[in-house]
């Protein structure tokens, strides 16, 4: 009893000592001691501990009865269980704990001479053995449970790291919202005294920052149905400047529900300022400030595609200023430019709001119209348009005129491309521009088969020469008196494989227009000569020489070369010219036949009659004859004005000491009437057709074509 009483006062002991230095470490802390130094003090108590639980059943089995003794042994399970459930953290402890009570347990088992006891001591090492095992599988979950806290911790200081150096290494910045698209704090990060921050107050719905465009739209239905998106270019609301931020987000599930969302942001008004500089550039004019060539198409596309409501017309217009060049040339290029605004003021101010107006190029500008068909609104406004372009301008002091033609091209529903289009468009300014400056045309069909064929003899031309396919015919002229011949009129054919002998009405105006007009002139002075050659020394050749080949950078080396080559003087070579050869820079041209003219050619005047002012151009330049043209010859027989015309001219050319060449003679009474009035030469077919040199023959001796020149295929059709 004693023994008991001593027993649990040691336990009662042990167990205040434990309390107050519990409550003693709660109230008082102490500096930490070591671990190892912990553990040890743990283990001695629990081996302590142990110890006095283990004393009982030494103290009380041997004297208890049966049920006492079951009881101890149950006490003792419980107690051993306990300190393996309380201690299993700290193994040492633990086993320091149930090892002795286990021990004495046994001890005193064997100490009572029970031969059931021998069992008893066999199961209590067998529980012994499992509260081990228990007591290192909760050690081992403990020191796994902390590790993985430990490493969680460590990662999200690293997160946390990378966000801060992320935020304040870039411009960009961070932002979350949560379901309702709220903007939240953003977890972990620091850079909250960006100023963009004010902004992403926290509470703001995050749609609300924007202004709405289309980048806005696409954010809208992202945000709603939960999707991410990327570099949404986005205008911030009530900023005081225009600023753009660039936004990427996507949404964040917290055990698979939507919370909202998270992403990056970047301040890209600087470069959305460029890129709308760039593309600005590619969709307006500079200088007007109209849209451009490519815009215009766009727009055309698209109208293209649209249908047409009806009782409406619709066209594309092209205009083209007719005196713009003259403007930029005299007045300068500023002033050039002052006329182009003014011109797309003027077309803005009477065009209507929904009509494109665009600057094409230089001076071209194109809109598209639509207007109702009622009232001609649009033949009214195409007048009223070339009317208001045609009016003076005041630019840079002086009072300039410079009237636009028009080609109009209209159009309904589909069918068509706008590049089509446009170049209908640009073939009826052509014809506009023909019917004289300042109107409108609109396109018919037939401008598109001309355009074609155009092409067509372009494109044939240029073969006909590298295929040797031209030829040169001759036409006589004889003396009105004696009738015999006195020189010959060179003029061109071309032997076209399909369409037989083609004369020049039909291809050398389309051989000026693509410029081959040098190299077929050039040609001609070469093969003319090489015949004058054949002709008797008295007998002179006539060469006609285009407007444009008088610029030509070859044309004198062409001639003296082809002058040397077959020994003609030049004396014997008439170079004929029309007035509108001196109506373009006459500086230029003057100088040119006045160098021809001493080197001994004759220069002629010819189609004399037919230009604005024959006469003017007699004073301009020393020429040495002139040919009057067929349309005064053809009145001789019937129309006393002609005549009289006719009579007068001789008269003028005799006072000027010019010879004086009448062509398309076909009768024998306008031969006589010529000759009476002073007439010194006449050409026609009454005498004959211009033929191949060969056929000259029948007027004069031709000498044998030299060997060393070669020969030229002869050819046997013969057409005027
Ligand atoms: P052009 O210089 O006035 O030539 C006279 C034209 O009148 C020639 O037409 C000739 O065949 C035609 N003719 C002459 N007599 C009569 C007649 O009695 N009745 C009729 N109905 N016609 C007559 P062609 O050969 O067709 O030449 C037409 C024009 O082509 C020429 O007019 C000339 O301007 C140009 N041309 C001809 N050859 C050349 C050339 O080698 N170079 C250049 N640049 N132009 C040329
Ligand atoms: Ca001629
Ligand atoms: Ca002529």
């Amino acid at each position: 009893q004693s023994l008991l009483l001593i027993w649990a006062a040691a336990l009662v002991l042990v167990c205040a000592v434990a309390a107050f230095s519990f409550v003693r470490q709660q109230y008082w802390p102490v500096p930490a001691q070591e671990p190892e130094k912990r553990l040890e003090n743990i283990s001695r108590n629990a081996v302590l501990l142990g110890m006095i639980w283990g004393m009982a059943p030494l103290m009380v089995i041997p004297s208890a009865e049966p049920m006492g003794q079951m009881a101890l042994g149950i006490i003792l399970v419980g107690m051993m269980f306990s300190g393996a459930f309380l201690l299993g953290r700290i193994p040492q402890a633990a086993f320091s704990f149930v090892v002795p009570v286990a021990a004495f347990f046994i001890l005193s088992l064997q100490f009572n001479y029970d031969p059931r006891n021998g069992y008893l001591s066999i199961l209590t090492v067998l529980y012994l053995v499992m509260l081990g095992i228990s007591i290192r599988w909760s050690h081992y979950q403990f020191v796994n449970q902390i590790s993985t806290g430990e490493a969680v911790k460590q990662q999200s200081q690293l997160i946390g790291l990378l966000l801060k150096d992320f935020e304040e290494s870039t411009s960009d910045w961070l932002w979350q919202t949560d379901e309702d698209g709220a903007l939240a704090e953003i977890p972990m990060s620091i850079g909250t005294d960006k100023t963009e921050y004010s902004v992403m107050q926290k509470g703001l719905k995050l749609s609300d920052l924007f202004v709405e465009n289309d980048a806005f739209n696409i954010l809208h239905t992202c945000l709603e149905r939960h999707q991410d998106f990327r570099d949404l270019a986005l205008q911030v609301k009530n900023s005081e400047e225009d600023i753009w931020w660039s936004i990427t987000g996507k949404p964040i599930y917290e055990n698979g529900f939507f919370a909202g969302f998270r992403g990056v942001a970047s301040d890209v008004t600087l470069s959305k300022a460029s890129e709308d500089r760039i593309a600005y550039m590619a969709h307006y004019d500079e200088l007007t400030g109209l849209p451009n060539r490519a815009t215009l198409r766009e727009a055309l596309e698209k109208c293209v595609r649209r249908p047409l409501s009806p009782g409406n017309a619709r066209a594309i217009v092209w205009l083209d200023l007719d005196k713009f060049k003259w403007v930029n040339d005299t007045l300068g290029h500023p002033a050039g430019d002052e006329l182009l605004k003014t011109v797309a003021g003027r077309i803005q101010a009477i065009a209507d709001k929904k009509d494109v107006i665009a600057r094409l190029s230089g001076d071209e500008f194109a809109l598209i119209v639509e207007r109702p068909k009622r009232g001609n609104e649009l033949t009214q406004f195409l007048d009223c348009l070339t009317a208001e372009l045609g009016r003076t301008y005041e630019i840079s002091g002086s009072t300039v005129t410079c009237s636009a033609s028009a080609g109009v091209r209209i159009f309904d529903d589909g069918h068509h491309s706008a590049h089509e289009l446009l170049k209908q468009a640009d073939l009826a300014l052509y014809y506009a521009k023909e019917q004289g400056r300042g109107g409108w045309a609109l396109f018919e069909q037939h401008m598109q088969d001309e355009a074609q064929k155009r092409r067509e003899i372009e494109s044939d031309l240029r073969l006909a020469l590298e295929r040797d396919e031209l030829v040169l015919h001759f036409q006589p002229l004889v003396d009105a008196t004696t009738r015999e011949m006195t020189s010959c009129e060179s003029l061109i054919r071309w032997q076209h494989p399909t369409r037989g002998l083609v004369t020049p009405g039909h291809f050398i105006e389309y051989a000026e227009d693509c410029g081959l007009i040098t190299q077929i002139g050039d040609w001609v002075i070469g093969a003319a000569l090489k015949e004058a050659a054949r002709l008797p020394s008295h007998v002179r050749v006539a060469i006609n020489i285009s407007p444009l080949q008088i610029h030509s950078s070859t044309l004198m080396t062409t001639i003296f070369s082809a002058i040397a080559l077959h020994k003609v003087d030049p004396k014997r070579i008439e170079l004929e010219i029309t007035e509108s050869v001196l109506m373009s820079d006459s500086d230029f041209t003057l100088k040119r036949l006045l160098q021809l003219k001493e080197m001994g050619f004759k220069i002629a005047l010819d189609d004399f009659g037919t230009g604005f002012s024959s006469l003017s151009y007699l004073h301009s330049f020393p020429f040495d004859k002139i040919k009057i043209d067929k349309c005064f010859v053809d009145g001789i027989d019937s129309n006393e004005d002609s005549r009289k015309i006719t009579v007068a001219t001789l008269n003028l050319a005799k006072s000027l000491g010019l010879r004086c060449t009448a062509e398309g003679i076909e009768s024998e009474e306008q031969a006589i009437f010529l000759r009476d009035h002073g007439c010194d030469d006449l050409q026609g077919y009454l005498f004959s057709k211009p033929v191949p040199v060969e056929q000259l023959s029948a007027f004069v001796e031709l000498k044998p074509r030299p060997a060393d020149v070669k020969a030229r295929p002869e050819t046997k059709a013969i057409s005027a």
